[in-house]
């Protein structure tokens, strides 16, 4: 769902279809009088290869059209490009920057700010950044690895080795986060992983907290 160019063109057209205001500018380019509303289209950069909706960006050095996503995919693009495993919870601007090569639609700017700015994950590490020192934070942590937290994220849409959990690994003292993809969210994943990729690594932490 979310890696929309592994899609045929015609899952694609089917889903920008779907949405009522792509089927207009579609419905626009297709019809066999070419109308004011055609010009005006093409005058912003849309166009139509193989029958799917596209958007030449002015406005980035990209040579690929993007492609113009549908309203009920936003959140998809949205997951896979801040959220998920690869993302890294960019900030507002890093975000729209790694979308808009790829994808674009009316509106996008305010969307991403609007996700980013929401994205509980975001707002949980700013928060506690913020806090003031001694203030609110129950212990002092200092020494690094000294106190590690550890959170499950998901599901998420399937990545393509069936992986749709994230598994978070926070260092308190430092804010350093690893994540990592699992396939379930079931106690034995996590403790596997736990395993393999902290403790034989870094050795055990004195205090593990988790949400449950
Ligand atoms: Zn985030």
């Amino acid at each position: 769902m979310v890696d929309l160019p592994t899609r045929s063109s015609s899952d694609i057209r089917e889903e920008q279809l779907k949405d009522a205001d792509l089927k207009k500018i579609i419905e626009t380019f297709e019809q066999s009088s070419k109308d004011e509303n055609f010009l005006d289209w093409t005058s912003r950069g849309y166009l139509m290869p193989q029958g799917v909706l596209h958007r030449n960006a002015p406005e980035t050095d990209s040579e690929e059209a993007q492609l113009v996503v549908p309203k009920q995919e936003w959140d998809d693009i949205l997951k896979a490009h801040h959220g998920a495993l690869t993302a890294g919870h960019y900030d507002e601007e890093g975000t729209y920057q790694r979308i808009s090569k790829r994808y674009y639609w009316s509106g996008m700017r305010s969307f991403i700010s609007d996700y980013v700015k929401k994205c509980p994950k975001c707002s949980r590490y700013k928060a506690e950044n913020q806090k003031p020192a001694g203030l609110l934070r129950i212990p002092a942590y200092s020494q690094r690895f000294e106190t590690l937290t550890i959170d499950l994220l998901g599901p998420l849409p399937e990545t393509s080795d069936w992986k749709k959990w994230i598994f978070i690994i926070e260092d308190t003292a430092t804010k350093g986060i690893e994540l990592f993809a699992l396939k379930d969210a079931t106690a034995q994943e996590c403790a596997i992983t736990w395993l393999e990729e902290v403790i034989l690594r870094y050795g055990l932490p004195r205090r593990l907290i988790s949400d449950n």
